[in-house]
């Protein structure tokens, strides 16, 4: 079965489970900090981990797609939508507690405001990691960084949930991080929760810090338009922006969306940009890069759906891409 032939099928086996609330045929460019993607068959809010293991359990055995979204700052939706189910986690899934200098919250937890709540106690840490848009699951999966710092130097343990029901914990090293990657990729498992070791610090100090660190952040970003940060990997030793930028290909459009004059490893979104654009985008960026300097771009975005497909197949040499 597929939940386009039967949504209400989905929806009545989806409505005996507590701690769910699903809607239908929902416009996925309102869960993408980019503003792009159709309408997902099924978006579900998930407030708790039975009600995910009870999903998974309907999914699985309906044998239907199924994503994960955070706050959808590094994802790229298809223009067509996606079949199935995407996930959100909220409620439980989404709260925090302190225990002594440790802080353990839910995968759909914001990573700014636990980052807030944490020097607002006087507990530092997390500051650096407080000015880009991520749930703490996104981040997990991601390792996000900046300014020096990635989530896995803060973090204890995270708990996972695999596709077939088996939850596990695992420290930083069974997720063997690197820059922007964690092997949860392409495996389906759900960041549910993760612990930070936080330390000792002055509230004001700490506070202060994060608001020194998002003025510089967003001193060096394009302003105002939807976009999803970077859109490739920095390449070792180099920056794909500069890269980019030395193709001549910074502004350069294709319908409404724009490689960012402000930053040239930033799609931006004018208006009514559409996936395809933005993907058409990325593909003269690699190829541009690739032919000047040699280097293979990869992308950082995660592209969802037949985005992945299209993009390996237009590269047309098995690449894997991001995922
Ligand atoms: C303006 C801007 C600035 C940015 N700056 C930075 C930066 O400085 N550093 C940086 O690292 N990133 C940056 N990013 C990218 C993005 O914010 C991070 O990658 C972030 O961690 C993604 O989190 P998310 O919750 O939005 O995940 P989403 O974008 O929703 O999802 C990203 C991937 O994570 C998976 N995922 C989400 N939640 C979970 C979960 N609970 N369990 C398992 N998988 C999950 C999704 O399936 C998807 O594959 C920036 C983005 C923007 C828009």
């Amino acid at each position: 079965m597929s939940s386009s032939d039967n949504p209400a099928g989905l929806i009545a086996e989806l409505d005996g489970i507590d701690g769910l609330e699903a809607e239908v045929g929902v416009p996925l460019s309102g869960y993408a900090t980019f503003r792009i993607g159709g309408p997902a068959d099924c978006v579900v809010r998930v407030h708790n981990q039975s009600a995910l293991e009870a999903l998974l359990s309907v999914t699985g055995r309906l044998e239907l797609p199924f994503e994960i979204v955070g706050l959808g700052s590094n994802v790229l939706f298809p223009d067509e939508g996606l079949p199935g189910v995407v996930a959100q986690l909220a409620g439980d899934l989404a709260s925090f507690r302190f225990q002594g200098t440790r802080v353990t919250a839910g995968g759909g937890m914001t990573l700014a405001r636990l980052a807030k709540q944490s020097a607002a106690q006087g507990l530092q840490g997390l500051e650096a990691l407080a000015g880009f848009p991520s749930t703490v699951g996104g981040a997990v999966f991601m390792n996000a960084g900046s300014y020096g710092v990635e989530i896995k130097d803060v973090l204890v343990e995270a708990t996972v949930l695999e596709r077939d029901g088996r939850v596990r914990q695992l420290s930083p090293e069974q997720l063997e991080p690197s820059y922007r990657q964690t092997n949860l990729r392409g495996t389906g498992a759900i960041v549910v929760s993760a612990t930070f070791q936080l330390q000792d610090g002055n509230a004001e100090k700490a506070l202060q810090r994060i608001e020194e660190l998002n003025r510089r952040r967003w001193a060096s970003l394009p302003s105002g338009r939807p976009n999803a940060g970077s859109i490739f990997r920095n390449p070792e030793g180099d920056y794909a922006g500069r890269l980019i930028e030395a193709c001549g290909l910074k502004g350069a459009c294709c319908g409404d969306a724009q490689i960012s004059p402000e930053h040239a490893n930033v799609i931006v979104n004018n208006g009514r940009a559409r996936a395809d654009e933005v993907l058409e985008l990325m593909l003269q960026a690699r190829r541009a890069v690739e032919e000047r300097f040699g280097v293979q771009l990869v992308p950082e975005v995660q592209l969802l759906g037949p985005l992945r497909e299209r993009w390996r197949s237009a590269l047309g040499r098995g690449e894997t891409g991001p995922r």
